[in-house]
């Protein structure tokens, strides 16, 4: 039996791009990657910044078409759907920047309730209305706020709306783009845990994507590592973590800061310098070969394809021949 909300082969995206010298270049965005996401699982998508974790979340969604690839919701493939708004009520998206993402010119009500209305969901407005003053209860916001303006909220009541309003058509997966990347400490400690407690509650599947691997970690079943638009690294979020098999795995793990001088030094890992991730179309060998402190001459002939390094445990590197 498929239990799978969301599973998708060898996606891949390029994007042509303008080069340092002016002409015209190839950006392999996200290259031949294939994941499945189960009912009321969450799969973690970690990499730096460019690494085509958002390209990624979109195309699964649709939202950006793939170049090739196939994608399946609950089995139905969606990959060339034309009328893709049956589905779309059950994929939605919480995006990284709520002030950015919510209108301004609409007030908190409008804003949750619009979904409401594109899916014709609710008899008339005012059980539109009782649905979104539940919905508004469900993320932690008073109902008496219905009328408020974003610019009136703070950045974690922001993001709630953004919550409510991809909970109103009661969707079965949600890409969540660095939902808590721009909040305060506080508010992304309450946003995750509402996140959860609402996966809970529904069911519901995410792919959280996020640069932290904490945040992540704390939030994920299953963590992917992402680099430079491939998986190089697939497993169990505590197996990733406290076994990472993949070097740029452990080098993001060395970056997250421990506050305890002792325990920092009892470090075994070390990080790698963050250099700007690079446009320039992949050449043979793996991508990760320059930063690499393991790097061998196979890794500059040969690209490392995953592979089981422990049960569930995948890694796309020739430390593991
Ligand atoms: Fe490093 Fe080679 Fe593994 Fe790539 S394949 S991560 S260069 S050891």
């Amino acid at each position: 039996m498929c239990t799978s909300v969301i599973r998708v082969e060898h996606i891949s995206k390029t994007f042509s791009t303008l080069g340092p010298d002016g002409r015209r270049q190839s950006l392999h965005a996200v290259d031949d990657v294939s994941f499945s996401v189960s009912e009321g699982e969450t799969l973690g998508l970690v990499g730096e910044s460019g690494c085509g974790k958002t390209t990624l979340g979109r195309t699964v969604l649709r939202l950006t078409e793939p170049d090739s690839g196939r994608i399946f919701f609950r089995g139905e493939e969606i990959t060339a759907l034309r009328d893709m708004r049956p589905v779309r009520r059950n994929m939605q998206i919480v995006f990284q920047n709520p002030a950015g993402s919510l209108d301004p010119r609409m007030n908190i009500g409008d804003i949750i309730s619009e979904g409401l209305e594109i899916h014709r969901i609710g008899a008339n407005k005012a059980e539109r209305r009782e649905m979104v003053c539940r919905l508004m209860q469900q993320v932690g916001l008073p109902p008496e706020m219905i009328r408020r303006y974003p610019r009136e909220l703070s950045g974690g009541q922001q993001q709630r709306v953004g919550i409510a309003r991809a909970l109103a058509v009661d969707p079965a997966f949600i890409v969540c783009d660095e939902a808590v990347s721009s909040l305060d400490l506080s508010y992304q400690g309450q946003i995750i845990n509402l996140l959860e407690k609402l996966r809970d509650e529904r069911g519901l599947s995410y792919l959280f994507i996020s640069h932290d691997v904490t945040v992540v970690r704390h939030i994920s079943d299953k963590i992917a590592v992402m680099y430079l638009g491939r998986f190089v690294e697939v497993g169990a979020a505590d197996e990733v973590v406290q076994k990472p098999a993949h070097p740029y795995t452990r080098a993001l793990l060395a970056a997250v800061p421990i506050p305890d001088p002792v325990t920092a030094r009892a470090r075994t890992h070390r990080p790698i310098p963050v250099e700007a991730l690079s446009a320039s179309p992949p050449r043979q060998g793996c991508r990760f070969a320059d930063r690499c402190p393991d790097c061998m001459q196979v890794c500059l002939e040969r690209v490392p394809e995953l592979r089981e390094v422990a049960p569930g445990h995948l890694c796309a590197c020739h430390l593991y021949r």
